[in-house]
Order: structure tokens, then C-alpha cells, then sequence
């Protein structure tokens, strides 16, 4: 079904009668070209462009709870484009662009808001090191801009412009990035995979890759087994208990992440703003909650949920920076699965099994990376090649040393 404005009148007319659900419910066939591990936002979006893009039908998304239940439905919601690293920062200038159309491309309203993204400095040296890489974003053909002082007061008034601590002396300001509606993008990217014929299948968790002298042939499930030609993993937190499913160890661990929202407020905070001391960035919501949150928990959990230490911490970093922050009520905070890796970025790879894929270690930044992922993910698995600008997304840079040193915390979380 097709959503226009006059779609909206004509249902408006008979009561609404006639939306449709807007994924079938399929029971799992006995076999598939290719099955996605992970209904998440990189399982969802890649099984979406291997549909699309290279025509591949006959696909079944496995997830093991519910569409959205995972990290493309707990985090922060922050897009963005102003990755430095050589490897990173052509792939997530694509992404942004991706995001820029994705309304349009899904037909379906992921609610993707450009309001800006602010990065504030508090020192000489980092207004010095900022201006460094907002001359790396604009020399790659993105948008980034330099700010006094002044011009963050004007930016975003409410901010602790007294604080002896950490004075403000200006800020990063991306004005393309910003922030969608995650849960929205799970269900408009499940909701174009499905029109293009593939079963996505909740309620299913894979217990076993099954492999034949070196080659995959399918998977284990508890909904039985299924046969597959090629089996994509897109398992997010849960990376490491997949590969060791198919006798693999990864350079990745996995991290609790909390996010926290607080009561409705009146329209309050314009735009998405990262604190430049301690870890801390906030938005608000379209239904005017403010979202946040700061560090990795610190231990490695498979918990979807934290401790109040963190809570502590990432709510002191908030009054630092506004201290009207104060006054309001949270309401609500819950935590996800990071796959931390150890460079802090992403792999995207074939695995030394015949026919099967990885994609994880996303870290707490594979939000903005969805359409990006799943477009190279779903390239990688159709043709065996990846696209240039996720070219260094290969496994082997942890045995050849040619890490893409984001601030990765790997084993060692409590030095980020
Ligand atoms: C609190 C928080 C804040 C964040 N903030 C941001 C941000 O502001 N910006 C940003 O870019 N990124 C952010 N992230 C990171 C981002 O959410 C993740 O990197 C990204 O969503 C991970 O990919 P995914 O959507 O595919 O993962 P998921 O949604 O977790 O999908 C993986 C799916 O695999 C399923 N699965 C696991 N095991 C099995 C199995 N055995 N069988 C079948 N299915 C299985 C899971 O149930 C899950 O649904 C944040 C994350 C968190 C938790």
C-alpha cells in the first residue's frame, strides 16, 4: 500500500477501515537464497537493498524477539557526518546522504530532522584540534562550521556560559545532522523489504549455523531448521555468540549503553549537542521529552539495562552543561547491547566460511550508519565485493594492524 496525502483522506472517509499491517507474518519455507540474521536496523536495511537493488527475492530476515526490540529502537538517534579517520569519514558522508532521501526512498516518514548538531569546545586546544577537523569535513565535500563564542550564545542561549570549569569557547556546528525516529526507521525499512517479498520472521532465534566442509548451508532455529545459499550475520550485541555459532572468535565484546528521557517539555532544546568534556549529548524529542545519554556502563553485560552509577555520572555532565536540566523529571532510561570492536569501528566482511557474512561492531554509533550498512552488506553478500566507501571494513585489519583508530574502547571501556 502506497501512504499519500490522499491515501490519508480516502481512509479518513471509510473510518479508517482499510490500513494494512505493514509486514506479513510469514511462517519460515524450508529453504532461502539468503537469510539475515538480525532484525535490526543493518539486518532490515540490508535484506531492504538486496531486494531492491539487486533483485534478490527469495530472502528471510530471522529475529529472534521483535522488529524495533533492539539497539535500532533503544538509542539516541543521533545522524551524523564529521568522522575524521580515512576510512570512516567516506562512509558515513554517504550515509548522511542516504538519510537525506530516505523518506522518499521507503515511502514511509522516518521523521529524519537535520536540526544541527553542536560540539562544544572548552579549550585553546580544542578549538584548535575541532577547526582541524571541520577543515577535514568541508575538504570532503560535507558541511561544517566554526563558532565563537558568541555564536554558540546566539546558537543555543540555555547553555552554562558561566561555568568556571568548563568555560565554553565555541563549537563544531554541523547544520545537516541530526536525528530521526528510530523505531520508524525499523519498521519503514521492514515495511519496503516486505513489499519486495521478503519473510520477515519474528519470534525466531537462530541456535546453530549449520556447515558442511567449509561451506554454509543454513541455519538452526527455534522455529526448526531452514536451508540457505548464503546466511548473513547483522546481529549487533549479540555478534560474538553468533560467530562462535559458526567456530569464530571476533574482535569485538559486548558493552551495556543507557539512554534516558525525561517528561514533555515546551519546545526547549533547537538543535543536538555534544558536551567537549566528559561524555555527554543531548536532543529533544518530537514529543518534547529530552533524550540523552553519556559512557558505555563499563563491564560487559548481555543486559538491556544499566546501573545507577552511570546514571549518576551522565546526569552530573548534563547539569554541567545546562543547568536548567535540573528542574526537569526522568522518566524513563533502559539500556542496549554495544558491539564494541576494538578500533571502534565497523566490520563489514565475508568470514572464512564459504557463503557467510558479517556485519557488526557498530559500537554506539551504528544508527546514523543503517542505510550506508545496508547497502554495502547487501552488495558484499550479492556480488562478493564491497563498495569503495566501505572498503576498509575488512576483518584482516586486526591481523595487519591497519586499525581505523575511532576512540574504540574494546577491553578497555573505562579509558574512553
Ligand atoms: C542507548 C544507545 C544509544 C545509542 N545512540 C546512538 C546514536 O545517537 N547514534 C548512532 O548512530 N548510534 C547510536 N547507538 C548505536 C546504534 O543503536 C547501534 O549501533 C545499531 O542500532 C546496531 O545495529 P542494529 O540496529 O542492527 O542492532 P539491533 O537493533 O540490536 O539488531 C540486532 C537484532 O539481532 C537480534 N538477534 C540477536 N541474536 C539473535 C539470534 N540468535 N537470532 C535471531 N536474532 C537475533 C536482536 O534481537 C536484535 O533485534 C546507540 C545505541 C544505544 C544502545
Amino acid at each position: 500500500m502506497r501512504y499519500s496525502a490522499l491515501e490519508i483522506v480516502k481512509q479518513g472517509f471509510s473510518g479508517n477501515r482499510g490500513w494494512k499491517p505493514l509486514w506479513r507474518d510469514p511462517a519460515p519455507k524450508s529453504a532461502y537464497d539468503i537469510i539475515i540474521i538480525g532484525g535490526g536496523g543493518h539486518g532490515l536495511a540490508t535484506a531492504y537493498y538486496l531486494a531492491k537493488n539487486h533483485g534478490v527475492r527469495n530472502i528471510a530476515v530471522l529475529e529472534k524477539g521483535y522488529i524495533g526490540g533492539g539497539n535500532v529502537g533503544r538509542n539516541t538517534t543521533i545522524v551524523r557526518a564529521d568522522y575524521g579517520q580515512k576510512g570512516n569519514s567516506p562512509f558515513y558522508s554517504h550515509s548522511l546522504k542516504l538519510w537525506e532521501g530516505l523518506s522518499v526512498e521507503l515511502n514511509y516518514n522516518v521523521m529524519f530532522s537535520p536540526r544541527g548538531l553542536l560540539e562544544l569546545c572548552h579549550s585553546d586546544g580544542q578549538i584548535e584540534s575541532y577547526s582541524r577537523r571541520a577543515n577535514m569535513i568541508l575538504a570532503r565535500g560535507d558541511d561544517a562550521e566554526m563558532l565563537d563564542r558568541d555564536a554558540v550564545r546566539a546558537y543555543a542561549p540555555y547553555l552554562n556560559f558561566h561555568a568556571e570549569r568548563f568555560p565554553i569557547r565555541g563549537g563544531l556546528l554541523q547544520r545537516r545532522a541530526g536525528t530521526a525516529r528510530h523505531d520508524a526507521v525499523a519498521w519503514g525499512y521492514a515495511r519496503g523489504a516486505d513489499a519486495l517479498g521478503v519473510d520477515i520472521i519474528q519470534n525466531c532465534e537462530v541456535t546453530g549455523i549449520d556447515i558442511e566442509a567449509g561451506v554454509v548451508r543454513g541455519v538452526q532455529t527455534s522455529r526448526g531448521a531452514i536451508k540457505a545459499g548464503k546466511v548473513g550475520i547483522c546481529v549487533a550485541g549479540r555478534s560474538s555468540q553468533l560467530a562462535a555459532m559458526a567456530g569464530m572468535r571476533l574482535p569485538i565484546e559486548s558493552h551495556v549503553l543507557q539512554a534516558f528521557v525525561t517528561e514533555g517539555l515546551k519546545p526547549f532544546i533547537n538543535t543536538v549537542i555534544n558536551f567537549g568534556v566528559g561524555h555527554f549529548y543531548i536532543s529533544q524529542s518530537d514529543k518534547g521529552g529530552l533524550v540523552f545519554g553519556g559512557d558505555l556502563d563499563g563491564y560487559n553485560s548481555y543486559a538491556q539495562r544499566g546501573n545507577l552509577g552511570r546514571m549518576e555520572h551522565v546526569a552530573e555532565a548534563g547539569m554541567s552543561m545546562i543547568p536548567a536540566l535540573g528542574k526537569t523529571r526522568m522518566l524513563r532510561s533502559w539500556g542496549g547491547i554495544m558491539d564494541m570492536s576494538m578500533d571502534g569501528s565497523p566490520i563489514i566482511d565475508k568470514t572464512h566460511i564459504e557463503k557467510l557474512y558479517f556485519n557488526g561492531g557498530w559500537c554506539y554509533g551504528g544508527f546514523k550508519a543503517i542505510p550506508a550498512s545496508g547497502s554495502a552488506y547487501a552488495q558484499l553478500i550479492a556480488t562478493g565485493d564491497l563498495p569503495a566507501y566501505a572498503g576498509a571494513y575488512r576483518l584482516n585489519r586486526f591481523e595487519t594492524g591497519h586499525l581505523i583508530n575511532e576512540e574504540g574502547t574494546g577491553a578497555q571501556p573505562g579509558h574512553h
